[in-house]
């Protein structure tokens, strides 16, 4: 978090921006409070957001014409704060539903938005928590997939249970539960494929995968697998997996290159989902728990 802070606040953060304007200006009138809306806008915070965030600045704020900075700052923290909503359970549930089945966690998303590699670092969060993990590659188009899985399962000393390019990945993910259940490990992390050529395509797939492993063990959790750099394209595959599974949890990844923190707040306001984790960089411990002060405070300073 320490390193997210330092990217978040960088100058061209457009939140930070945002707050830093409306603190420089001399007065307060209609054209700052336009042109604070107008770079809300740009860091993916969303319409209804923006919306809520100045006018609640707008209340509690610039009664003369001109903002105290630190009361903006306290007003802006609080009213952010509010957005990411705190009260929100983010822990990932790892719960077996039925005792002596291993936990189930399904990882969706676009490729390229970092799932493998989140499926990774997860692992190496849940050994180093003493968790027993095994990875299934249901990834199954590409046989580069597969391979990177099981490099990321020999880097972190879990076993990854693949099959060929072209075999079904329900089978494969059936396979990889089924082991998990017969080594009597704790957590099956499931990768998936990512091909959104079409919404059926894509529904008909990650529905038999979910279907098949949950002939052997209910998936507990449905993670969504989001860049944080790719802003509102980002946002129309959200609303697309939420339409086709039951995402129970939201990783947003490669925000230690995004300038633009509000898409936190945005896929959580349109999915009702939270975010549950966040990706921080390549390397196999960049990845953590998302937490809604640090962010603020990373925004803010
Ligand atoms: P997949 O196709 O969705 O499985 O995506 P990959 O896991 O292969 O990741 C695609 C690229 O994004 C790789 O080069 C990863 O190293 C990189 N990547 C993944 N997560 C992060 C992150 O949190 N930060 C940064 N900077 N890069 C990431």
């Amino acid at each position: 978090w320490a390193r997210l802070r330092r990217r978040l606040s960088t100058s061209n953060n457009a939140l930070a921006r945002a707050l830093g304007d409306l603190l420089s200006a001399d007065r307060i009138d209609e054209e700052v409070w336009e042109d604070f809306e107008t770079t809300l806008i740009t860091s993916d915070l969303g319409v209804g957001p923006t919306t809520e965030l100045t006018e609640a600045l707008r209340k509690e704020l610039a009664i003369d014409g001109v903002a105290d900075p630190a009361r903006a700052k306290d007003v802006l923290r609080t009213e952010l704060l509010k957005l990411v909503d705190p009260t929100l359970d983010r822990s990932l549930n790892l719960t077996p539903a039925n005792d002596g089945d291993p936990a189930v966690v399904l990882v969706v998303g676009v490729n390229g938005t970092g799932k493998t590699t989140t499926v990774g670092k997860l692992a190496r969060v849940l050994v180093a928590e003493g968790k027993s993990v095994v990875l299934g590659a249901a990834d199954t188009f590409r046989a580069a997939a597969a391979e990177q899985l099981a490099t990321w399962g020999e880097r972190v000393g879990v076993e990854t249970v693949r099959s060929d390019e072209g075999a079904d990945p329900a089978s494969v993910a059936f396979d990889a539960v089924d082991k998990g259940a017969r080594d009597g490990v704790d957590v099956v992390i499931v990768d998936t494929a990512g091909r959104l050529h079409t919404k059926t395509g894509l529904m008909d797939e990650l529905g038999k995968v979910k279907r098949v492993i949950e002939k052997k063990a209910p998936v507990s959790e449905v993670l969504l697998v989001l860049d944080a750099t790719t802003g509102q394209n980002g946002m129309t595959q959200a609303r697309i997996f939420a339409e086709v599974v039951d995402v129970t949890g939201i990783v947003l990844t490669k925000l230690d290159g995004s300038a633009k923190g509000g898409i936190v707040i945005q896929v959580q306001r349109e999915l009702g989902v939270p975010v549950k984790l966040v990706g921080l960089g390549e390397g196999v411990d960049d990845l953590a728990p998302f937490d809604p002060e640090g962010f603020v405070h990373g925004i803010l300073g």
